[in-house]
């Protein structure tokens, strides 16, 4: 899996280099933006892991960019971290109230928002946190790449990866074709929804009977990944 891409709303130059060289040490994969004009855009085009929104933005605020990604469907679970000079608890409060899972105040070390990036990933895109997980007889490990059935090493095309990435760390919910797509399409922007179901035949394919058997197709939905099954 490529490394999850941090989506930057920053008006000032200093900041903004800051954030990109202590995000890429860290892994992450980084887009720049200066407004919340340019995020939006950027936004729709391709889904970020998570965005990081400074609120005093030139044009549209933080918090206005912020109540527009909650309000649509496709970004209603996008997860958000806010950064803000401001200190006041009223903000803070504000911020939380329109769903950010987390609020960062300037200055602040590098070190802390990097730890809290990593810690609002594990809670909210748990695909995108890297930790090897183990369901049924199917062993996946983010970090090497490899997916192993019954101790079998099993080789599996990257979109097919990724797929299962997000149904194991989603299990035992019924998922419409769309999520499933969001989930992808930060890299596969152009696949429509029946592509969905040819790499759910190519995953339950390589994964063999035991495949099968683990990914339920969920009629009129979707998918299901089902941890209580052998
Ligand atoms: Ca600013």
């Amino acid at each position: 899996m490529s490394a999850p891409r941090i989506l930057v709303v920053e008006d000032e130059v200093a900041i903004q280099e800051l954030l990109r060289y202590s995000l890429e040490q860290s892994a992450f994969q980084v887009v720049i933006t200066a407004s919340a004009e340019e995020a939006f855009a950027e936004i729709q085009r391709r889904l970020p892991a998570l965005v990081l929104l400074d609120l005093m933005l030139p044009g549209m605020s933080g918090v206005a960019l912020a109540k527009r990604l909650r309000a649509e469907g496709r970004t209603r679970e996008l997860p958000l971290i806010m950064v803000t000079a401001r200190v006041e608890e009223s903000d803070r409060v504000q911020g939380l109230d329109l769903g950010a899972d987390d609020y960062v105040t300037k200055p602040f070390s590098p070190k802390e928002l990097i730890a809290r990036i990593r810690a609002v990933l594990r809670r909210r895109a748990p695909h995108l946190a890297g930790d090897p997980i183990a369901i049924g007889p199917v062993r996946l490990d983010p970090a090497s790449r490899t997916v192993t059935c019954d101790g079998r090493e099993v080789s599996l095309g990257p979109t097919e990866f990724e797929l299962l990435h997000y149904l194991m760390t989603h299990p035992n919910r019924a998922l419409t074709r769309d999520q499933l797509l969001n989930a992808l399409r930060g890299d596969h922007r152009f696949l429509e929804d029946r592509t969905v179901d040819v790499y759910i035949r190519r995953l339950r394919a390589g994964l063999g009977p035991a495949g099968d058997n683990l990914i339920e197709t969920v009629r009129g939905i979707g998918y299901k990944l089902s941890s209580h099954r052998e």
